[in-house]
């Protein structure tokens, strides 16, 4: 089956109704079927969407960034933390020195210890994407031997 290029734009927000992200006002989106670059429950309802088309498409949290786990949760002393100044519930920050080092969120403060919840901030939160479908296309034997898109156009570099 031809794997497609699809480029798109997004408004995203939780079932509060509250704004967490939006492409509107800067680039869409462009990402390659199969390859795993948006998350699971949006691409498979993007597949078959028409350019132009305007859709709602929800995503329940096991199909987004998935299900909260309370076993990421950890009680650490405030003294061991490598954070300077005053810790509030709800800041977030990098555990390690890499890009690649896991966010950890502020869950609890108590005493002289800190809960860290190393879950994804939006695990266990259902999600709904408006969605303008931009473009598809099919992929080039670049984008799939890459296993990237190579822009909107299929011509952009890598
Ligand atoms: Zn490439």
């Amino acid at each position: 089956m031809a794997r497609n290029v699809v480029t798109f734009h997004y408004t995203l927000r939780d079932p509060q109704g509250r704004l967490l992200d939006t492409s509107t006002g800067g680039d869409p989106i462009t990402y390659l079927e199969g390859a795993g670059m948006i998350i699971e429950g949006l691409e498979e309802q993007l597949t078959g969407v028409s350019p132009g088309a305007k859709t709602r498409i929800s995503v329940p949290a096991a199909k987004a960034y998935g299900l909260r786990d309370d076993s990421q949760v950890q009680r650490v002393l405030r003294a061991l933390l490598p954070v300077e100044g005053e810790l509030r519930v709800g800041d977030q920050f990098q555990i390690g020195d890499d890009r690649f080092s896991p966010t950890v969120t502020v869950a609890g403060i108590e005493g002289d210890d800190v809960l860290l919840d190393a879950n994804h901030p939006l695990a266990g939160v259902d999600l709904t994407f408006d969605v303008e479908l931009v473009a598809s296309r099919t992929a080039t034997d670049d984008e799939l031997k890459h296993g990237h898109p190579h822009g909107a156009s299929g011509t952009e570099g890598c």
